[in-house]
């Protein structure tokens, strides 16, 4: 592979825009007769003008070696075994140069029938090692022994032209690890880049890959693509690219059957809504953000289950809750201290649709309140209609000071609107005591009561 060195009179990096934390590790192993390179978003985050958002280190040292020479250090991973050195709340990744995939022991090194490495731990020499880094302009190191970069496969001249170019043979690199086809997408949209024409070209063919890559990897690797201010444009990009439906297959089933439908709608104002928190310093949370991804095909399923079984409205909305959640758990698995709120998210849309009375005040309560208010409005936008009404309602209740709001009660004594009738309330509330009713988790169990507001 092409190897260019950039001598440190010939670049732009200085040692004040890295971190002192990943400074020490590079000096340390360096002064330990190891080599020490910083690696990947680091050097190439510096290199565009970018501040990285952390410091990669690869060093000759097996991460054994590492362990001994740094006491904060701990060792992870199975797939890539590497340290972590930590310091405080900052953690410096250090790997250890990977080698090349010869006839080697199971426990070090393994793939499966689609080509998928599921233990990459072959050690070997740099050259090696960047040939085993997925894009070019990911292939530049920074040496802290001389301060020179060290460019392979034309990285830095990939970084000029903006070109996002995978090493080596596209379709094998990703059958090796699918997850390099939403990497691709997220540093195109990060970075402003074009992916190149050969390294885009298999995407769609293999995007269905993704079904099989761990749900708990997927989970981050979503939070990378959605929460850092590029949710739009990653969003965009996977759709043209069928990288979005493996990972959202309920989501994107609905939006395939009406383009323009309301899932289609709330998907944009999701994904526009988080980027411009992102770029407000507002906090963004999965809870919310599933929750309103997923809030059609919650409807749906409802719908579904309440014509097959005869329940409720209400039973049936939460009987699809853990349908649903639960099917998308199977492709990107939702930490519970997540997962548990973005349902309270959706029961609160059902109060909400029915409490603009007195009822209203205590809703206003709710530790959700905030967040399911957020989605009603969503859903308004979406929908307008009736919908629309509710949340216009809501919308002049919260902005209202304590006077206005028990004058809009007032006023609006049985609520502007209720579309559900009486007997679909009645049925609502089941007579059974609540501690009955909460027991088993098949889906069509009697969910429990809701508290009366
Ligand atoms: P950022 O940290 O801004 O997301 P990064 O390029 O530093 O970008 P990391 O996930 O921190 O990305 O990985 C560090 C480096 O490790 C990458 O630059 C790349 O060289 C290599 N790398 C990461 N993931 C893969 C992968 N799936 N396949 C091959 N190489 C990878
Ligand atoms: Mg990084």
């Amino acid at each position: 592979m092409r190897l260019d060195i950039v001598t440190r009179d010939a670049h732009t990096i200085s040692r004040r825009q890295i971190s002192e934390n990943a400074l020490k590790v590079l000096y340390r192993l360096s002064k330990s007769g190891y080599k020490a390179y910083l690696v990947g978003g680091g050097v190439r985050d510096i290199l565009l003008g970018m501040e990285p958002k952390d410091f990669d280190v690869v060093t000759n040292a097996t991460p054994e070696e590492i362990k001994k020479l740094f006491r904060n250090s701990r060792l992870v991973g199975r797939r890539f075994r590497l340290a972590h050195i930590v310091f405080g709340r900052d953690v410096i990744e250090v790997a250890t140069f990977r080698g090349h995939h010869g006839e080697t022991d199971e426990k070090i090194s393994k793939s499966n029938a689609e080509g998928r490495l599921l233990r990459d731990n072959v050690y070997g020499e740099i050259d090696e090692d960047a040939e085993r880094r997925d894009f070019t302009i990911n292939a530049l190191y920074y040496d802290i022994s001389d301060y020179s970069i060290r460019s392979y496969g034309g990285g830095i001249s990939d970084l000029d032209a903006r070109t996002i170019r995978l090493i080596g043979d596209p379709e094998t690199r990703y059958r090796e690890d699918p997850v390099r086809m939403l990497r691709a997408v997220r540093f195109a949209t990060k970075l402003d880049m074009q992916i190149e024409s050969k390294t885009a070209a298999p995407i769609k063919e293999l995007a269905p890959l993704l079904k099989d890559i761990p749900a708990a990897r997927m989970y981050e690797e979503v939070l990378k693509l959605f929460f850092a201010g590029k949710a739009q444009a990653n969003y965009e990009m996977m759709r043209d690219l069928g990288l979005f439906q493996p990972l959202f297959p309920q989501i994107s089933a609905q939006i395939k059957e009406q383009p323009n439908g309301y899932t289609a709608k709330m998907l944009n104002a999701v994904m526009s809504n988080t980027d411009l928190r992102v770029s407000q310093d507002k906090p963004v949370t999965p809870a919310f953000f599933y929750a309103a991804l997923l809030w059609y095909p919650l409807k749906q399923r409802a719908d579904d289950i309440a014509l097959e079984s005869g329940l409720s409205h209400y039973d049936a909305h939460v009987a699809a809750m853990g349908d649903v959640m639960e099917q998308q758990c199977r492709t990107i698995s939702i930490p519970r201290r997540f997962s548990t709120p973005a349902k309270d998210i959706w029961q609160l849309q059902l109060r909400l649709e029915r409490s603009q009375g007195t009822r209203a005040f205590k809703l206003l309560e709710h530790p959700k309140f905030r967040a399911a208010y957020d989605l009603l409005l969503l859903r308004g936008e979406a929908e307008a209609g009736n919908i629309g009404k509710i949340a216009a309602w809501w919308q002049s209740f919260v902005e209202a000071d304590e006077q206005q709001r028990s004058d809009i009660v007032k006023s609006s004594k049985k609520g502007p609107s209720r579309n559900r009738n009486a007997q679909q309330r009645k049925r609502r509330r089941p007579s059974k005591p609540k501690s009955e009713s909460a027991g088993t988790t098949e889906k069509n169990s009697a969910p429990k009561a809701e508290t009366k507001g």
